[in-house]
Order: C-alpha cells, then structure tokens, then sequence
C-alpha cells in the first residue's frame, strides 16, 4: 500500500531536506507537489483540499522557516498532519458489558468479508484469549456457510452448526443463544454482501443489528475500489450505522486513497487493515505507522 504515494512524496521531501533555508515560495512548491501526489493516490478531493491548508498553516510559519532544518520541519509537520488525519480515539474494539459481545460485519460481496471474520475471530482467540463464536448469515450465495465453517476448522474458532432453510435473522437470535448458552464471549455474524448497494440488503442488516444489538458493526471495503470503498461505507453508516472499518487487500493497493479518505470522509476509525488472503494477513489499524509507511 503507498508505494506510489510514498515515491512521490519521498521525492518531493528529499529535495525538502537538502534545503539549508526555506522561503515561503519552496513551501507553496512542496504543496502543489503533494497535492499532486494525494490526488493521484485517489485521496479524495475535499480531504486533500483540508489536508494541504492545515499543512500550510503550521509549515509556512516563521517558527519553521527560522528553524535550522526547516526541510525537516516541513516532513514533520506533513507526518503529525497525516497522523491526526487517519487516528481516532476509539482505534480498537470496544467490547464491554455483558458478554457474549457481537461483531457484526457487513459489505459488499467480494470485498473480504467471510475472511476478515475469520482473521478477527482468529486474532480475538490467539491473542485476546476470547473464546469466539462465529455464524454465516449469508443464506443466498450457496457455500457461504461452508466456506466460513471451513475457515473455523483451519483457525481452531467454532462455527453455529448450519440449518437448511433458516433465514439471517433467525440465525443471528440462534447464535446469540448459543453464545450465552456456551459462555462465549464474542460472536461473529457474517452477513451476506450483494454486489451493489440496495435497500433490501439493507433492510435486512439493519433487521439482524436490531435482533443482535452488536457492540460493533464493522463495514468490510475493499481497497482496491477507491472512492468507491468510500461511497459504499458513507450508505452502510447513514443506513446501519458502523463503529469501525476493514480495510482489505491494502496488500495489492499501490495507492492507498481510500484508506486516507474513509477516516475524514466517514469520521469511523479504520481498526483493522487486510494484508493478504491467509489468515494471518490481519493488522490491527496504527495511524502513526501507517504515516510513517506513506512518508518512507
Ligand atoms: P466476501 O464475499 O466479502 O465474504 O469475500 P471473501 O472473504 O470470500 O473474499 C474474497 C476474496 O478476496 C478471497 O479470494 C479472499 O482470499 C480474498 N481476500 C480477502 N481479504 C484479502 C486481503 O486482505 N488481501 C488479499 N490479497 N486478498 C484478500
């Protein structure tokens, strides 16, 4: 993820740095420079339009100009600017009161879904020692339930034993019985994603939130898809509200826009990004490296 952003930027910074003295002039070139460079990335445009005037407002400051490595200040003021662009206060999963606590996950088809349950649910047993439940509410794609049953074998996480014909809602009410029953702590309900948005597919996310009452409901986006990503997140959060975002396949994403313009555009935390198709190519979201891997 970056790497076209980061060559850019890493361009622009290196000349930057080599300067013994700035004057207000090289930091207006710096900017149009990494104006360029968010917009190419397919950062979106409001979001790099508020990106380059608080930039400018601390970087063209005498302090900077005056300092001995102005070039450096400017980097940094670049660096903090990208950190409190992608960080947020409630950055992990916030699982309190009564167990068993949902996890609803919700995007469209093909954007990584039935596998990011698995990689949370794997990473909640390893390394929060949780004791996870997980369900496949996707009753219309034949083998979804397989598919994420598969998963719980490979990953040591239980699955809710699958029942022909039943519909999501009441496989949501089943697994959270079967959680409180089985003492577990989190359950995992993986919904069905359809290609595009449309309302009956949120009619019945917003039908299974109001039967599980998820302590979070997580949007999975592919970041591939770009503005895209960002759009789909803006109609799951207006249509069932989300506390959090999977960012997936940041693995094969050269540009890495979407990931800059979901937090500003939809004000949710990314809380975890997808590095890869195994299990273990989960990460949980950090701002502060995520800026460090954008500016090299
Ligand atoms: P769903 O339809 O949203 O449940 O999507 P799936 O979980 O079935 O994933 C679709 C495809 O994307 C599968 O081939 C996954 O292995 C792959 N995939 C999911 N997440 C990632 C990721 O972070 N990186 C890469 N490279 N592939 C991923």
């Amino acid at each position: 993820m970056f790497e076209s952003l980061s060559d850019r930027l890493g361009g622009v910074f290196d000349a930057l740095k080599k300067r013994g003295s700035l004057k207000a002039g090289d930091v207006d070139a710096a900017m149009r420079d990494i104006r360029i460079a968010l917009l190419e990335a397919d950062v979106a445009l409001p979001v790099v339009k508020d990106f380059i005037a608080k930039v400018k407002e601390e970087a063209v400051g005498e302090q900077v100009l005056k300092s001995v490595t102005p070039g450096q200040q400017v980097v940094k003021v670049v660096h903090d600017a990208l950190v409190g662009l992608l960080q947020s206060d409630d950055q992990d999963l916030t699982l309190i009161g009564e167990p068993p606590h949902a996890i609803l996950m919700v995007g469209l088809q093909g954007s990584g879904k039935t596998t990011s349950t698995a990689k949370i649910a794997k990473r909640l047993t390893e390394k929060d020692r949780k004791k996870v439940l997980m369900a496949s509410l996707d009753v219309y794609r034949p083998a979804a339930q397989e598919q994420l049953k598969i998963l719980g074998e490979q990953t040591g996480v239980a699955t809710l034993p699958i029942v022909a014909g039943q519909m999501p809602v009441d496989i949501a009410k089943r697994a959270m019985n079967a959680g409180r029953l089985g003492g577990y702590d989190v359950v995992m309900l993986d919904t069905a994603g359809r290609l595009h948005v449309d309302e009956q597919l949120m009619a019945e996310v917003a039908a299974v939130r109001d039967a599980a009452k998820p302590r979070e409901t997580l949007l999975v986006a592919d970041s591939m898809t770009g503005q895209d990503a960002v759009t789909v997140a803006k109609s799951f959060e207006d249509r069932v509200g989300l506390t959090g975002i999977v960012l997936t396949r940041v693995d094969g994403d050269a540009r890495g826009g979407a990931a800059l313009s979901m937090r500003q555009v939809t004000g949710k935390p990314i809380k975890f990004l997808g590095t890869g198709e195994k299990m273990d190519g989960l990460e949980a979201f950090r701002a502060d490296r995520v800026a460090g891997r954008i500016l090299g």
